[in-house]
């Protein structure tokens, strides 16, 4: 058996270049992958402005005589002041740009304001400079900012907006073929015999592509038999930048996918030490990548997040890290004896005494999807190891 990282190096080596660049605007950019480093071309903000509601003015003007100081001008946001008299105050709004001259805003509250002119309640409370925000205290002009590589969250797409950018270099967004293999299969909808399923991992495939950023080909079931296998995975890669497959790639008679692959293409059977998963393709269909994954509900969950997902990752042109970021949590439970494969377990976080531990659901069969539901995340039980209760774990968390 390969272990995990193994395996999971194995695929990284295997990554082609990323896709072509294509150019989207801010609109549409969320979750899309930035092809080329940004350099803002402005400065944010362009000059220094008020933070408050309030008056502009010369700290030492303030210091010098606290009686009134006539209002020589107002200035609103997004308008052009002129510099500021001496012995004078602006009026200013939150956002105006400060006059020139001016090196300090007293907030509205601190002052009272009448024909005569200002009053600041309290000038010893004021210090020199308050309020203002500094021009380039965001962003200067020609910094980076956001790296070739990032995929591109409501922050980077607001952020980039910040610095006038509309159009956004990206990588194409990588299509993912999804073939689900069974004559047992059924789909959802449709009136099941004895001895049917419901066909869920196709649903479960193509929504962890879209919640992934990438576009998923579903080309719903193929029947257990080679010459439909074969006639499938050839349409998937055409279609496709990789293919994907669920169930047929035991050793069963009822197996096809892996003859079909072969027909027209290279193929490797791993046996990955990780549970739930084990039986796991990898090769080519024409030149296509092609990723074979177990049947099982939970197995095609866990065999996406720890091995595909990386390549996809990797391959969309995404900068690493490449695998789900962990977290280390205290265990709830035990595991008594240890695994010859590294196990992924569904969990849910609890409060304890300590603060927080994972809870295991005790149904963690590789064909159900109720307690991957149940569970936040999965803990991870390298292979080996037992378990004691406060014992420090891996977990991912699904959300993430
Ligand atoms: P296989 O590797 O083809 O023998 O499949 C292993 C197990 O996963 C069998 O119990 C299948 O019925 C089940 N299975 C395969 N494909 C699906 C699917 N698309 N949806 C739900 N269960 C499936
Ligand atoms: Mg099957």
């Amino acid at each position: 058996m390969i272990p995990v990282t193994e395996a999971v190096e194995r695929l990284l080596a295997a990554v082609p270049a990323p896709p072509e660049v294509e150019s989207v605007h801010l609109a549409m950019a969320l979750h899309r992958v930035l092809a080329q480093d940004l350099h803002s071309t402005v400065t944010v903000p362009p000059r220094d402005n008020s933070a408050v509601d309030g008056y502009a003015l010369r700290y030492q003007d303030l210091s010098a005589d606290s009686s009134h100081l006539p209002v020589s001008q107002r200035v609103v946001a997004g308008s052009r002041p002129s510099p500021l008299a001496a012995g004078t105050a602006a009026r200013i709004f939150t956002g105006a740009s400060v006059p020139e001259g001016a090196d300090t805003v007293v907030m509205q509250e601190d002052c009272v304001a009448d024909e005569a002119g200002l009053v600041v309640s309290a000038p010893e409370a004021v210090s020199p400079g308050a309020n203002i925000r500094r021009r380039g205290q965001d962003v200067e002009q020609g910094a980076l900012v956001a790296a070739a590589g990032t995929r591109l969250s409501p922050r980077h797409i607001g952020l980039l907006g910040s610095v006038g950018l509309a159009q956004l270099p990206v990588f194409r967004r990588l299509r993912v073929a999804v073939l689900s293999t069974g004559d047992e299969l059924v789909e959802p909808g449709e009136p099941s015999h004895d001895g049917q399923i419901y066909n869920s991992n196709r649903y479960l495939l193509c929504g962890l592509l879209s919640q992934a950023g990438f576009e998923p080909v579903d080309l719903g079931r193929v029947e257990d038999r080679l010459d439909a296998t074969h006639a499938a995975l050839t349409r998937a890669a055409e279609a496709a930048d990789l293919v994907l497959t669920t169930g047929g790639v035991s050793v069963g008679e009822e197996d096809h996918v892996r003859a079909a692959v072969a027909l027209s293409g290279t193929l490797d059977l791993w046996r990955v030490a990780i549970k739930p998963g084990k039986p796991f393709a990898f090769g080519d269909v024409n030149g296509t990548p092609f990723m074979g994954l177990p049947g099982n509900p939970s197995a095609v969950l866990v065999t996406f997040m720890i091995m595909v997902l990386p390549w996809l990752k990797a391959a969309q042109g995404m900068a690493p890290p490449w695998s789900l970021r962990e977290t280390r949590m205290r265990a709830g439970f035990t595991v008594e004896r240890p695994g010859r494969r590294q196990e992924y377990l569904r969990v849910q976080v609890e409060a304890d005494a300590g603060g927080e531990c994972l809870r295991r659901h005790p149904n963690q069969s590789s064909g159900m999807l109720s307690s991957a539901c149940w569970a936040h995340g999965l803990a991870v039980v390298p292979a080996g190891v037992t378990v004691a209760e406060g014992d420090w774990l891996t977990f991912l968390r699904f959300d993430e």
